[in-house]
């Protein structure tokens, strides 16, 4: 449906601010003009709610994660970072896939179906999935959507 991509975006962060109170805080800013995108709401919402709350889990309590918005073109690109325990590099390939998770995870529990239901949303979108990270230091999610999606 037509919709505010950046109020759409900003509601999500708010309502995953309130649900963790202060442990973390999430920073949300947008750079461009999104005017009315037509996206799949359910889709995005699985993609935001997922990833935000992976850089939550993934990262101790007080530090910082970073929702990026940046409209360009005929593309809405979101960049999602956290200062946290990063992906080992030979595991970053298999996290895209059901019950796969990292070798570092420690105790953080987890099922690894997240980022495998990421993945399908972002393709049914006909967008594409980017992850930069580095061991103890951090994470960025990188995903690039049409903002004139036909997937609906
Ligand atoms: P859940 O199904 O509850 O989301 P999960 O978080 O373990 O469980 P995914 O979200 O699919 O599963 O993530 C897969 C794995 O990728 C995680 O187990 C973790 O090893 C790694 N991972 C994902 N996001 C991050 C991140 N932001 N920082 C560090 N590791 C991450
Ligand atoms: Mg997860």
């Amino acid at each position: 449906a037509s919709m505010n991509l950046i109020a759409f975006c900003q509601d999500i962060v708010d309502t995953l601010q309130m649900s963790i109170s202060q442990q973390h805080s999430i920073n949300f800013v947008c750079h461009g003009d999104c005017g009315d995108a037509q996206m799949d709401e359910k889709l995005l919402q699985h993609i935001l709610n997922n990833l935000i709350s992976n850089a939550i889990k993934y990262s101790s309590q007080g530090s910082e994660v970073k929702v990026e918005l940046t409209c360009e073109g005929e593309s809405a690109i979101f960049h999602i970072q956290d200062q946290g325990i990063g992906i080992p590099p030979e595991d970053i390939k298999k996290l895209f896939s059901s019950f796969q998770r990292a070798g570092n995870v420690g105790t953080i529990q987890g099922t690894g179906l997240g980022l495998a239901i990421v993945k399908k949303c972002v393709d049914l979108h006909g967008g594409l999935i980017t992850v930069e990270s580095e061991v103890g230091k951090g994470t960025t999610f990188t995903i690039i959507l049409p903002l004139q999606s036909m997937a609906e």
